[in-house]
């Protein structure tokens, strides 16, 4: 499948990777907790890794097996671990590999329920430093002895900072450093994650990969470039006889196991399904989000649009040469005189949610829902204006969500 194309692989890859019994496409749901053996020796030698094999539903299942090889092959890793949610497989990548005293610098413009969990961390002893991640020379001045690891988001949401993601997987080279990148909002088709030496990749498979707004999941995908046998919080019961795979059995073991976010089969089911039409949703949406920025770039009544795909956008060079298409995600900020919740409700096509990556197209106002928690200042520092709605662009036909959009502002 190597030389195939990336739909093409993605397919096919159930069928391939998997070995569906009787000639299936897919891979049966599996939903038994409990696996027997017949040969009392091979639940040890499972037990003690020596064998594959599964052993309880809460550490792996036919079915999270098979999403997992999926996941991994359209990255080009190593290994995938997944999650009930986005969030479980960022916080249990967190909690299983960092510890009190180490540091971390971490991307300043973050998803909210992450930036969030970052106080739990700083409760926990772990030291972060946030730093504007568009420029590497940020990262470069926060680095220091105790560095660990570098995490940042590719396309920031909701003002879209694009990450300066081959300068900092460089510089995290040079350090030996962890290079962790959040990549749900640029799928794999989007975004090849070892062209800019990530080491971890992480996903919120909710989004864009299942597309349907109908299942949650999270993933943790290894590249292989990190050379784990350099990582010294790898607990001695998991350094077995290869390192490439010390990392990943850590995250499995301390993350996936002991902590429990398991996501269930009928979850990782639905996952590989929806992950089938990734690249004709994401295109769709491209090219609609591209279409509705020119478009409210050049409406009297918007003071600003946050687009990548835009000439006029702060890190357009850098998203030109990272991704595949800019992205299903665009904010802007109406004038002043108009109230983005009367703006909303005059929209009519357009839903009025807070989710991203759906078939459907969604709004919201940014300040008062999604940066509640946060400050005034903490608003301004992350560029969250009062008046900012975000989009998460859908596949509709781009002539009636203009048509939307033409009726809502004819209201103003
Ligand atoms: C949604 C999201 C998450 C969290 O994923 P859930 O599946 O909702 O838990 C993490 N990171 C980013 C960038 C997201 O958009």
């Amino acid at each position: 499948m190597k030389n195939k194309g990336f739909t093409t692989r993605l397919v096919h890859a159930d069928r391939l990777l998997n070995n569906p019994q009787y000639g299936a496409v897919h891979q049966a749901t599996s939903n038994s907790v409990l696996f027997e053996f017949s040969e009392a020796q091979d639940i040890v030698d499972v037990f003690q890794g020596k064998k594959l094999g599964h052993v309880y539903g809460r550490s792996s299942s036919g079915s999270t097996a098979a999403l997992q090889n999926i996941l991994n092959h359209l990255e080009g890793g190593i290994g995938a671990v997944t999650f009930a949610t986005g969030m479980a497989a960022i916080s249990s990548l967190m909690m299983s590999l960092f510890k009190a005293g180490d540091h971390i610098i971490v991307s300043h413009f973050l998803f909210g329920n992450t930036r969030s969990f970052t106080e739990t961390m700083e409760l926990l002893g772990i030291e972060l430093t946030f730093v504007d991640v568009t420029d590497v020379q940020n990262v470069k001045k926060a680095y220091k002895a105790n560095t660990k690891a570098v995490y940042l988001e590719t396309i920031a949401n909701p003002v879209t900072q694009v990450a300066d993601l081959r300068a900092i997987g460089q510089y995290c080279q040079e350090q030996n450093a962890l290079f962790i990148v959040d990549s749900t909002m640029t799928p794999p088709n989007m975004f090849d994650a070892k062209s800019v030496l990530a080491s971890l990749t992480v996903s919120s498979l909710t989004k864009y990969m299942s597309g349907h707004g109908n299942v949650l999941g999270g993933s943790v995908v290894d590249t292989g470039l990190y050379d784990w046998s350099t990582f010294d919080n790898i607990l001695d019961i998991y350094r077995g006889t290869d390192p490439s795979l010390w990392g990943l059995t850590q995250i499995r073991k301390r993350g996936l196991r002991d902590m429990g976010a398991t996501l269930s089969p009928e979850a990782a089911h639905d996952i590989s399904i929806g992950l089938e039409t990734l690249v004709l949703r994401t295109n769709k949406m491209n090219d609609n989000a591209l279409r509705i920025a020119n478009y409210l770039q050049n409406h009297e009544k918007v003071a600003a649009v946050y687009y990548p795909g835009l000439a006029n956008h702060p890190q357009h060079y850098l998203a030109r040469e990272y991704f595949q298409g800019y992205g299903g995600i665009l904010s802007f900020d109406l004038l002043d005189d108009i109230d983005p919740i009367a703006f909303l409700n005059a929209l009519k096509l357009v839903i009025c949610a807070t989710h991203l990556g759906d078939t459907r197209t969604l709004a919201l106002p940014v300040a008062s829902t999604i940066y509640y928690e946060s400050t005034a200042k903490q608003r301004e520092e992350m560029g969250v204006s009062d008046n900012m709605i975000r989009m998460s662009i859908g596949i509709e036909d781009n002539d009636d969500l203009v048509a939307d959009f033409e009726n809502a502002f004819a209201q103003f």
